[in-house]
């Protein structure tokens, strides 16, 4: 194994991603060291780069969705393997102690620390994670295709939790987790409403080829009230324009981390028991869950490829909504 390896690094937010050379980490007590196959391109690392996140950790290599072989054990790993395949997702590290990590709430633990924003990600050909935290995914499926599980899936499967039982689902935002996740709200028996930007007829007819009942603009009125919608765009003036959709005691849920201001409303889009939440992180339970059904029935991955050096060029191509579906990065795959 060589002891260096190329990594992409934002040194500072509002700048490109810097291709680096560096030492291949080693594995601390409880890390394992893994070979990054690949590393799907998540808003979220877009949000870090644009600095639209409070106080990252520089500098640093993003990437949270990433997919990899175990090379090395530090001390005291359990459980893991070399040679092992293993994903590591967003939640890097949590504190075991404060009140919302004793309830079972860990995605809202006090001190968490994150991948590829205070913990280095795996836009890079090796990264070190907490062993304790990562899943281990399916050894045949292609890395590039297990990729934007790790994130748009597992963050978009908890945000279909927290809408219930609710039978028709509106969701605002046709990109990575909405494409995912409507295969899963079909499966379950839901219909889905896709609310994409005005005039994306491509998005639309995405939507439409996996499962969604009716696709149209978010400036449109769905054919049916929803029961619940989900907001997966980061664009705050979604929030208002989904709860005139909802029907009463139905539940409006933001998905992302980050979001344009909201703008005001009358307060009788909110009346009737609707409800507004965000979702935030994931729990390692929402990952066992979520891989389990995966593991019983796979996705469809709709996956734009690139290589490592290309990371700048998936970020402003995700900005720009210019392919379908989501951006991963393979770390084999020629610059
Ligand atoms: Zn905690
Ligand atoms: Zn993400």
């Amino acid at each position: 194994m060589s002891h260096t390896m190329r990594a992409m690094v934002l040194e500072r937010p509002g700048t490109r991603l810097r291709l680096t050379h560096c030492a291949v980490p080693e594995p601390g007590v409880g890390q394992v060291l893994i070979a990054v196959e690949a590393c799907g391109v998540c808003r979220t690392d877009l949000h870090l780069v644009d600095g639209e996140l409070p106080d990252p950790v520089l500098p640093m290599i993003p990437g949270h969705e990433i997919v990899g072989r175990v090379v090395a054990l530090g001390a005291g790993v359990q459980g893991w393997q070399a040679g092992q395949r293993v994903g590591v997702p967003w939640l890097g590290w949590t504190c075991g102690h404060c009140r919302f990590c004793r309830a079972g709430r860990e995605n809202l633990c006090e001190r968490a620390r994150f991948t590829g924003y205070q913990i280095p990600g795996g836009y890079a050909q090796y990264t070190v994670a907490d062993a304790r935290y990562g899943f281990a995914l399916p050894e045949e499926t292609a890395p590039e295709h297990l990729a934007p599980l790790l994130c748009a899936g597992l963050i978009g499967y908890r945000a279909l939790r927290m809408a219930g039982d609710a039978r028709r689902l509106g969701v605002y935002g046709f990109g990575a987790a909405a494409h995912l996740i409507t295969q899963v709200a079909r499966r379950q028996g839901r219909e889905v409403f896709a609310l994409t930007r005005p005039g994306d007829a491509q998005s639309q007819a995405f939507a439409r080829s996996l499962g969604a009942a009716w696709a149209g603009g978010s400036d449109e009125t769905p054919p049916e009230p929803l029961d619940a919608a989900l907001i997966f765009a980061p664009a705050g003036a979604l929030v208002p324009a989904a709860l005139r959709h909802v029907e009463r005691g139905g539940c409006v849920v933001c998905a992302g981390i980050h979001m344009s201001d909201i703008p005001s409303f009358p307060y009788a889009w909110l009346w009737g028991e609707r409800s507004l939440r965000s979702v935030a992180n994931l729990t390692r339970r929402d990952g066992d869950e979520f891989f389990e059904l995966v593991r019983q029935a796979p996705l469809q991955t709709e996956v734009h490829l690139f290589a490592l050096e290309q990371a700048n060029e998936a970020l402003d191509q995700l900005r720009r909504g210019a392919f379908q579906g989501a951006a991963v990065l393979r770390m084999d795959a020629p610059a």
